[in-house]
């Protein structure tokens, strides 16, 4: 009997996948420590014999494995970022992927874990939450043959783990799997579609295919278990589907391979996801297919508009996570202005410098500063931010820091003061500070990692408001959670923000970001999410737009006389 001590894993994401895998690890021995955004999820964990935490952090640090079961590559990214900030990851030990991510992402995150000796696997799983639940999973593995091997015997509880090639590669494998899967499960919907029509029991004709060439997946597995039986209850979200099919596209457009089928086939799915419910299992294309089969892709203009208006809204909660009745009466009169800027508030979640979390944070600081205090972007962002994964500190944090922008009173008026003083001869050069003065200097530069000359006068002449100040704008220095770094991106935030614009202090915290670790593509991302402000006068102003216009048209509608009126 082999003595070997068996590692401790981490699970981070126990939804449909992480939840059975787990339970898998715990009956082989593993002790397992999960963490998921879900309380039930974890609390599932812990009745199945693991043990669940309130933090990925948490997991990670009982651990020498963590395995991550994440919906896509922007959530693995955040939750990594957050495991390196708080150096959770011990050196030498190994992160798994086993979500379906983007392979060009996973091979950026394989260096950044690296710098920090943590070595990243990928191993995306096929075989579904069945094959989840009995361990019988297809795990397609890319990193070097040695991280396999560290790895292989825990993947070896879950299902059969195969080595595809470096870093990177299962992921590659998997999002290329699924495409051809999704495709094979719409060429079957047409052709089952098809079928019936002429009087054939769809039944029969799986049954069949299953015992000749155009067998797949979906006709010995998806049709016979969810399709046929009209539970359309796999497990596998209609949106995860689409976001593999696109990370196989993309990947075949950047070299060059050809894929029309492919994106003929993400333009269909595409539009059964505006169709169908948020949340859709992917077995439900077949029920669409077959309640659309007369033309699915017909270039029907008014059916077009409608799904290209369904497709825009969507597209704007899938940036901002809301949509209410000021969005659509944008949609509903100027559908080209807002795709436009659809596009425009895109880009920085495209690019993903920053974390989602991080990104909400930013529009709540530019939404609730002082200068702009636009209430319903306020509301809108604590609750996407929350979504994000925020906790309640974090949103206080960030508001405590836009609240030190009136400070720029001072920053601006005493030196104002100070030229009209000299310009009336009340003053001619700077008193000396005196003890307590550059005590309260030395205190601040000690505390914020930084001195600026346009404190100088407000240190000489108003010590006391200096004083208070200093003690009002440390608290989240002191107490918060948030790393200076992004402290410091929440000022720029509100400096940036077009109802601000306060330069000196913009330069300043560019100039104290950078110093604290941030990159110039996320300080432009920030600066991205403070234009999005320009289009409140849309959000604002279109709505009551509307409602005069419906006025309007009421008023005629049941008063001719009122058009004659207005007329003459
Ligand atoms: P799911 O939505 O059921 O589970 C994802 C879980 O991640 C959820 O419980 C969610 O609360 C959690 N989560 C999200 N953000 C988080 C964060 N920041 N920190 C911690 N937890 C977070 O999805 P799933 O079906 O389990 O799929 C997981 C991955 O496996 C996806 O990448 C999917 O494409 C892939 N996959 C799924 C299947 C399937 O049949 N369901 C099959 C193969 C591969």
């Amino acid at each position: 009997m082999s003595t070997e001590v068996l590692p401790d894993i981490a699970l981070i994401g126990l939804g449909n996948m992480g939840s059975p895998m787990a339970a898998r690890l715990i009956g082989a021995g593993y002790r397992v420590t999960g963490f998921d955004l879900d309380p039930a999820a974890r609390d599932r964990l812990t009745a199945n014999g693991g043990t669940g935490v309130v933090t990925a952090v948490e997991a990670a640090r009982a651990a020498s494995v963590v395995i991550l079961m994440l919906p896509n590559s922007t959530v693995v990214e955040a939750v990594v970022r957050d495991l390196l900030d708080a150096a959770a990851l011990a050196p030498g030990s190994v992160v798994v992927d086993m979500s379906s991510s983007d392979p060009a992402s996973t091979r950026e995150l394989a260096q950044t874990l690296s710098a920090a000796d943590v070595t990243l696997v990928d191993a995306p799983v096929s075989g579904g939450v069945k094959g989840a639940e009995n361990g019988k999973l297809t795990i397609m593995v890319g990193g070097s043959p040695e991280a396999f091997d560290t790895v292989r015997p825990v993947l070896e509880s879950l299902g059969t783990p195969r080595l595809g090639g470096d870093v990177g590669a299962g992921h590659a494998i998997k999002a290329i799997n699924n495409l051809l899967s999704a495709t094979h499960l719409l060429a079957t919907a047409e052709a089952a579609a098809a079928a019936q029509r002429f009087g054939l029991d769809p039944a029969v004709l799986i049954d069949m295919v299953n015992t000749s060439s155009g067998r797949s997946g979906s006709t010995d597995n998806k049709y016979p278990n969810f399709i046929l039986p009209g539970t359309y209850d796999s497990g596998f979200a209609l949106a995860l589907m689409l976001k593999d099919m696109k990370i196989a596209t993309d990947l075949a457009a950047k070299v060059g391979a050809p894929a029309l089928l492919g994106e003929q086939a993400v333009a269909m799915w595409e539009r059964a996801q505006t169709e169908l419910e948020p949340g859709a299992d992917h077995t439900e294309i077949a029920r669409w297919i077959d309640n659309n089969v007369d033309d699915p892709v017909a270039d029907d203009s008014a059916a077009d508009s409608e799904a290209s208006k369904k497709a825009l809204a969507q597209r704007i909660r899938d940036i901002h996570g809301t949509w209410d009745d000021g969005w659509q009466s944008i949609l509903d009169l100027r559908p080209a202005f807002l795709a436009a800027y659809a596009d425009l508030a895109e880009v920085p979640w495209k690019k993903n410098h920053l974390d989602d979390k991080t990104k909400e944070l930013i529009y709540l600081a530019v939404d609730a500063a002082a200068t702009h205090l636009h209430s319903p972007g306020v509301r809108q962002h604590i609750r996407a931010a929350l979504d994000h994964g925020a906790t309640p500190d974090e949103i206080m944090e960030t508001i405590e820091l836009t609240a030190t922008l009136g400070i720029h009173a001072m920053n601006i008026g005493v030196p104002l003061l100070t030229e009209v003083l000299e310009e009336e001869g009340l003053r001619d050069t700077p008193a000396e500070l005196t003890s307590y003065q550059r005590s309260l200097q030395e205190q601040f530069t000690t505390e914020r990692g930084y001195w600026h000359e346009f404190w100088d006068e407000i240190l000489e002449l108003d010590p006391e408001m200096f004083e208070a100040y200093t003690e009002f704008s440390a608290l989240p220095w002191r107490t918060g959670s948030l790393s200076p770094k992004v402290k410091e991106l929440i000022y720029i935030a509100f400096d940036s923000a077009a109802t601000h614009l306060y330069v000196k202090g913009w330069k300043l915290h560019i100039r104290n970001a950078i110093h604290h670790g941030a990159t110039k593509e996320e300080i432009l991302e920030v600066m991205e999410i403070s234009s999005a402000l320009g289009f409140q006068s849309a959000t604002t102003a279109f709505p009551i737009l509307a409602d005069e216009l419906d006025r309007r048209s009421r008023r005629s509608a049941s008063s001719p006389d009122a058009i004659g009126g207005s007329q003459s």
